[in-house]
């Protein structure tokens, strides 16, 4: 009789058990594929100081093409309202990007709104670093933790063919001291390696950062949006990186800082920090992606390879109430399929169109 009751009990356990787990799935948002909705990355603006060629080509991003009016962006209380809208959903970690978000006056404010909403986790910002030095102590007194500055080469010339044209490797030298000594902590770099244009450069620009508590990221050049003329032969794969670093400074690979992690991450044995590799075209990650994406005219993308976006300013102008806002995004998550990186090849041969990266946000 004893050993039947405490059968029973057993069995009541694992019952609960999976009644509970049930529960929470139902309860947890998750897209078709399983994915959580996790991380935000707010596209602040479309504009940008720079013409970098694999993002902006300055001869389609000239002087008469039409960026988005002031009116037609969120106001950092539309962006800061459907943050909170996104956070009740299980988003805990923001980006702030763009276009170039330094550009866009105030941020701070922004910032100042994101950082002590309830439920957010972290806050980070991608940027290309050339007004970061006016601006990093204000961010951080905003409540910015850390940041991630682009930068492709040191070689003044290399830099320029990489802006086109604008800013120059001091001034983001200069952005990036400012905030480490800002306190804005850790300093991550990025950088898009392209074949024949910055490739033969990238063990310098580890040389110069080894040490510095700078960690630098390389990341294949991938066909973001329809106008970089993308072409596979310029992309350099993570793996062939990978050994011409190992080949000068041997490295050992590090566990994920989190679950989800885009960056492969190596130390070097010599105790001179970290690298990373981003490997969006070779070994895609498709699989963890748990990012939604919100342009700068409040449309919500569920990938970063996406043609459409639901458009949620509409309803937000139009009274919706949190909920409602809620419900919308809720049901574009659930519906969500995306994994464009693991379809690529096929995806192209269909010619997939896709939305532009300074309007989605990298
Ligand atoms: N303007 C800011 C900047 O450059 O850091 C933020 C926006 S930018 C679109 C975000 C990131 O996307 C940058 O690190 C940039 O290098 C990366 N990116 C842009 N075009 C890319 C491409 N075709 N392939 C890989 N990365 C790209
Ligand atoms: Fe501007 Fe960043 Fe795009 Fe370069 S990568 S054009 S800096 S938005
Ligand atoms: Fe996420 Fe789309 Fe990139 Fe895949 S291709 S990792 S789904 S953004």
């Amino acid at each position: 009789m004893k050993r039947g009751n405490e059968l029973m009990a057993t069995q009541n356990a694992k019952m609960d058990a999976k009644v509970e787990r049930l529960l929470l799935r139902k309860a947890r948002l998750e897209d078709r594929l399983h994915r959580p909705l996790r991380d935000l990355r707010l596209s602040v603006t479309d504009r940008c100081n720079f013409r970098c060629p694999y993002c902006m080509p300055r001869e389609r991003y000239h002087e008469q093409y039409r960026f988005l009016k002031s009116n037609e962006r969120l106001s950092f209380e539309e962006l800061a309202r459907l943050t909170r809208v996104f956070v009740s959903l299980g988003v805990v970690k923001l980006r702030i990007t763009g276009g170039e978000p330094l550009v866009r006056p105030g941020l701070a404010d922004l910032i100042g709104d994101l950082t002590t909403s309830p439920g957010v986790e972290d806050v980070a910002l991608t940027t290309n670093g050339v007004l970061l030095a006016q601006q990093a102590a204000p961010l951080r007194a905003a409540g910015l933790k850390r940041v991630t500055v682009s930068l492709d080469s040191l070689d003044p010339q290399v830099f320029a063919a990489m802006s086109g044209g604008f800013g120059s490797v001091e001034e983001v030298l200069q952005g990036i001291e400012a905030a480490q000594h800002a306190g804005l902590q850790p300093v991550k770099l990025n950088t898009v390696v392209q074949r024949g244009i910055n490739d033969q450069h990238v063990l310098q620009l580890l040389e110069h950062f080894r040490g510095s508590g700078v960690i630098v990221r390389f990341i294949e050049y991938m066909d973001v949006g329809n106008r970089n003329d993308w072409n596979r032969a310029q992309v350099v794969s993570s793996q062939e990186l990978l050994e011409r670093v190992a080949v000068r400074w041997p490295l050992e690979p590090l566990e994920p800082a989190y679950a989800g992690e885009v960056a492969r991450r190596y130390a070097f044995r010599d105790g001179g920090g970290e690298v990373g590799f981003i490997s969006s075209v070779t070994q895609p990650f498709c699989g963890d992606c748990s990012r939604a994406r919100l342009s700068a005219d409040g449309k919500l993308y569920t990938c970063l390879f996406a043609a459409e976006g639901a458009d949620l300013r509409s309803p937000l102008r139009g009274g919706a109430n949190d909920e409602e806002l809620a419900t919308l995004v809720r049901a574009v998550w659930e519906r969500r399929i995306d994994r464009y990186s693991e379809l690529r090849d096929q995806l192209r041969a269909r010619g997939a169109q896709h939305v532009e990266m300074n309007y989605v946000g990298g």
